[in-house]
């Protein structure tokens, strides 16, 4: 798959990216709600989704497990997907 074609199963909004800090267009990976009650936007740049998906296609390769890109940040059919 190429990188367009998995940029292109996301959804892409101007906001500013929880990895780099970059401010372009990113794509919503949901939020993180702290003891507190504060909620924070998780919203990621193409860069880093690539980035993220290339680290979750090794992973799959290594477990042996199927590798579905487009589904980071909550969007994953079959459980959480993998933000490490
Ligand atoms: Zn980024």
């Amino acid at each position: 798959m190429t990188p367009d074609a998995i940029l292109g199963l996301y959804n892409w909004t101007a906001g500013t990216c929880f990895r780099c800090g970059d401010e372009d267009f990113v794509t919503p990976l949901g939020a993180v709600d702290t003891p507190r009650g504060k909620r924070y936007e998780l919203d990621a740049c193409g860069c880093c989704i690539l980035r993220l998906e290339a680290e979750r296609r090794r992973y799959a390769l290594r477990r042996g497990i199927q590798y579905r890109p487009g589904t980071l940040g909550g969007a994953a059919q079959d459980g959480p997907a993998s933000m490490s």
